[in-house]
């Protein structure tokens, strides 16, 4: 095989150690405090039966993996879906440690899946699934140990299950061991749309580093789940074009900008692609439009070294966990692009989690108006900080951002003399 059609890695996990190695050697850490943040503490891995409606029982995989608590519980979601795999899971807890650390929060990193397709379950099937790997998990899991939140294809329902489940167990309400929540059980104003409110914060501060004006700026929104749909909704109502948007089944594409509210209405009623054939574009295509902004909201792996030199955005808003590859990192920062890591881009969804977890803790309730003030004032003081290590260390967003952590979390395990 020759050099350039050499498979590029994408193992999640083996991608996660790649940036802890880049990060780790230029803070110049003791190698055996990278190799123990290189790997979870502790994985557990359950398999479980769930009755189907019709009759028949089914076994399912899950995943919850426990990155690193020198700083506080472990936190992070639970993603359902059929591609999940304990590396991703691994991974994706490793980069809830980083992410907790840019936006300095108490805790470190966890995170959980299970394989499955929920858009194949009944409401019924979703709730014995739900219940079940609660129960599976409930060991490991508390308001001060490790707190699971919604991911990919999870929501506040599940949440409000898992979170009775776990009551049941304990025999008492335990509100504060997920967030994520319906608002009635303990769930935080805001929190529905803190993962893309925050990224609209990050969003806002790169335009005004490259003196781009919201009202000019075009955007590209892969992904139409909680994170993309919000911020697509988010950034059109600050003046921006929203030009495309695209969920698992394909996107769609209208460089004078698409009708928002038309574009909601479809997905909740029938499918993106009913806005016209002659806007349909698929994802691969929508990565490379020409736009200013482009938000990957959906899975991993999106930007690689196949399509990086042909992303034409100026600034890419990292709303998904891992979509750009390291390589594919290399070829946007030599264009000059302004990539805005996930652990940064998409930290407003677990900050306003820890909210919703002081809020469960003291039984104090706070508005909207003062959810919304403190994210924003967490987002742009990490944003500035990130900015402000990158200009000193002459790198780039992420490897600031991973830096910010790293240097947090070894300075922890060395105040707990684990280092
Ligand atoms: N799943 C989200 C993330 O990847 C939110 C985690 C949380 O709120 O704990 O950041």
């Amino acid at each position: 095989m020759s050099h350039s059609t050499q498979q590029e890695e994408l193992n999640p996990y083996l991608i996660a150690q790649r940036q802890v190695d880049t990060a780790a050697a230029k803070l110049q850490l003791p190698s055996h405090v990278t190799e123990l943040l290189k790997k979870p503490k502790r994985v557990l891995s359950v398999s479980f039966p769930v009755k189907m409606d019709d009759g028949s029982v089914r076994i399912f995989d899950g995943y919850r993996s426990q990155h690193n608590d020198a700083i506080g519980p472990t936190k992070g979601g639970i993603r359902f879906h059929p591609g999940v795999t304990l590396d991703e899971v691994k991974a994706l807890s490793m980069w809830m440690t980083f992410k907790c650390g840019v936006v300095g929060l108490p805790y470190g990193g966890g995170k959980g899946g299970v394989i499955c397709d929920p858009r194949e379950l009944s409401i019924g099937e979703l709730e014995r699934l739900s219940r079940a790997f609660m129960e599976a998990i409930a060991d490991i899991v508390g308001p001060e140990r490790d707190i699971p939140a919604p991911d990919v294809y999870t929501t506040p329902q599940i949440m409000g299950w898992m979170m009775d489940t776990y009551s049941k167990l304990r025999g008492h309400n335990a509100p504060g061991v997920i967030t994520g929540k319906p608002i009635i059980i303990g769930g935080s104003q805001g929190r529905g749309e803190a993962t893309a409110q925050g990224c609209v914060y990050a969003i806002q501060s790169a335009l005004k580093d490259i003196d781009l004006p919201m009202e000019q700026a075009r955007v590209a929104v892969q992904g139409y789940g909680n994170a993309g749909r919000i911020a697509a909704r988010l950034l059109h109502d600050l003046g921006a074009t929203i030009v495309a948007v695209s969920d698992s089944r394909g996107g769609i594409y209208d460089p004078a900008g698409l009708d928002i509210t038309r574009v909601e209405e479809l997905k909740d009623t029938a499918k993106l692609a009913d806005y016209g054939a002659q806007y349909a574009i698929s994802n691969e295509q929508l990565l490379e439009l020409e736009v200013d902004i482009l938000v990957p909201a959906a899975l991993e792996n999106v930007i690689t070294k196949e399509n990086a030199a042909n992303v034409k955005a100026r600034i890419i808003a990292e709303a998904a966990n891992g979509p750009t590859t390291p390589e594919a990192d290399e070829i946007l920062d030599a264009k000059g692009c302004i990539v805005i890591p996930d652990i940064l881009a998409n930290a407003g969804g677990v900050t306003v989690s820890y909210f919703e977890w002081v809020q469960n803790l003291m039984n104090y309730y706070w508005s909207e108006e003062e959810v919304l003030e403190k994210l924003e004032a967490n987002m742009v003081k990490s944003y500035d900080a990130v900015r402000k290590m990158a200009k000193e260390y002459e790198t780039n967003l992420r490897t600031a951002a991973y830096m910010i952590s790293l240097h947090r979390v070894t300075v922890a395990m060395q105040a707990r003399g684990w280092v």
